[in-house]
């Protein structure tokens, strides 16, 4: 990646009028001709509507006015977040056909500020997996190794960043599907505090967990989309009523007298190269002036068993609404209650039943104090772990995912071994806490690996400037 291609340079040079947000636009569009056939980063590549929308920031850039901080910056979206006009699927047949009216916060805001929407990107459908394989639209292949995945929900979003089929891209990571895929393809991806940034237009898979946030080819490009993206929105009863985040600063601060927590009782099973390459990230904050402490999270190996009864009590509630009547996909049949499940049964693939019937079953009469609300208890312990452990450190450094990029199908047919992907990162979402995955070197075959960067609530700045400290220090040298 050259840094002619980050999104702030590319805003850079089209507010200067030296490069026009078309001319840019074009090339990525031709990566795409080259090389989707090969990925399917893409449901839907919006080219005439990017082309209006770069003709648009090269006239204003003309007619002396400013596009705005991102200026032609071309930008996937997954096709979980709500495009008026322009199919929203979930990579769900249930949403075949369905148009959204009205657009997502963070659309309305990314346009505002001037970039341009190439394309929805493919997911595992309602953002269920962590490998893009439960796709109802086919699997997603990692743009390292096309016989690989490419992580997963928003599977899609990080390739299309990683293959250069766009500046940046936004993901939703519920339990760390915008981190684990971003560490898989080697770019930054951030999950922000929840509550920063709004889930309106968002289509929900569970609703305490949910949280949107960009997938960028170095740290500066995050900062730059989260600040854009943050801030209050009065359609979202879950915002935080503060203004955007201000993180660019953040940039040039060295980490010098910060504590990094190292959790003495990890979880263990990484592979041993990324054990290692989290061992060289800690070695190189303590060369750049930080401290490392050791801190103790005990219940974070209880997080993936109460993730996997909140996140599907969540969603068997928020899936209710599919059914043949309001959206998309009706199959017909003699009565409405035959017709509810004849549509669902068409339109909902394995994974999302799944987690519907685990859902319900957690959820039902005799059986929620024990599942559900055992579960919220866990989630509780988490927090106070996380709260105990920031007391003696400014952010925590974790590996994103236990294992690199694996062989598209390795999985599929064993759900829990897929849920393990997320140990490091589902902790987070119960939290609410922000966390970010940066490249850090290779693992086995030489596959991206990424270290992840964990901060309390509204810690963002802390976080991005030891998340710049590691981008300079990744082996391999700065980008
Ligand atoms: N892989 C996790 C799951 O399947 C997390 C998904 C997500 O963050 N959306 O639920």
């Amino acid at each position: 990646m050259n840094q002619q291609s980050s999104a702030s340079s590319i805003a850079e040079s089209v507010r200067r009028g030296e490069r026009t947000a078309t001319e840019i636009l074009e090339s990525y569009l031709a990566n795409i001709d080259r090389r989707e056939k090969d990925i399917h980063a893409f449901n839907l590549v919006t080219a005439e509507q990017a082309r209006a929308m770069a003709a648009k920031v090269d006239a204003d850039v003309a007619a002396g006015r400013d596009p705005g901080p991102l200026a032609g910056v071309p930008i996937a979206l997954k096709d979980n977040m709500c495009t008026r006009g322009v199919p929203t699927t979930c990579s769900s047949r249930i949403l075949e056909g369905w148009k959204p009216p009205y657009d997502a916060t963070v659309v309305t805001r990314l346009a505002a500020a001037g970039a341009v929407f190439v394309g929805k990107t493919n997911l595992d459908e309602f953002a269920m997996g962590s490998s893009t394989e439960n796709s109802a639209f086919g699997v997603t292949y990692n743009p390292h190794d096309t016989s690989r995945v490419a992580g997963g929900s928003s599977g899609g979003s990080a390739a299309a960043v990683a293959a250069e089929f766009a500046a940046a891209s936004l993901g939703s990571d519920t339990g760390g599907s915008i981190r684990q895929p971003a560490a898989l393809c080697g770019v930054v991806g951030v999950k922000p505090t929840y509550g920063t940034v709004s889930r309106y237009g968002l289509v929900a898979f569970a609703s305490s967990l949910d949280q949107i946030g960009p997938f960028t080819t170095d740290v500066r490009d995050s900062a730059l989309l989260l600040e854009v993206m943050s801030g209050h929105d009065p359609l979202d009863s879950t915002s935080i009523p503060q203004p955007p985040l201000s993180l660019m600063p953040a940039l040039d601060q060295d980490v010098k007298g910060l504590r990094i927590g190292r959790i003495t009782d990890l979880p263990a099973g990484s592979d041993p190269e990324i054990e290692a390459r989290l061992a060289e990230a800690f070695a190189a904050l303590a060369a750049a002036g930080a401290t490392i402490v050791d801190v103790e999270l005990p219940s974070m190996k209880y997080g993936l068993t109460a993730y996997y009864l909140i996140a599907p009590a969540e969603a068997s509630s928020n899936l209710a609404r599919y059914d043949g009547v309001r959206y998309g996909r009706r199959v017909d049949a003699p009565d409405t209650n035959a017709m509810y499940g004849a549509t669902r049964a068409a339109g909902f693939g394995e994974e999302v039943k799944r987690r519907i019937m685990l859902g319900t079953y957690a959820l039902s009469a005799g059986y929620y104090d024990a599942y559900y609300g055992k579960a919220l208890k866990v989630r509780r312990l988490i927090s106070d772990d996380f709260a105990r452990a920031y007391q003696k450190a400014d952010v925590i450094l974790t590996p994103t995912s236990p294992i690199v990029a694996f062989p598209v199908g390795a999985k599929v047919d064993d759900p829990l071994s897929m849920y393990l992907c997320d140990v490091f990162t589902i902790p987070t979402n119960l939290a609410g806490h922000p966390a970010m995955s940066v490249p850090f070197g290779t693992g086995a075959e030489g596959l991206p690996v990424g270290v992840q960067v964990l901060a309390p609530t509204l810690g963002e700045a802390t976080m991005f400037r030891v998340a710049a400290q590691l981008e300079r220090s990744a082996p391999g040298g700065a980008r």
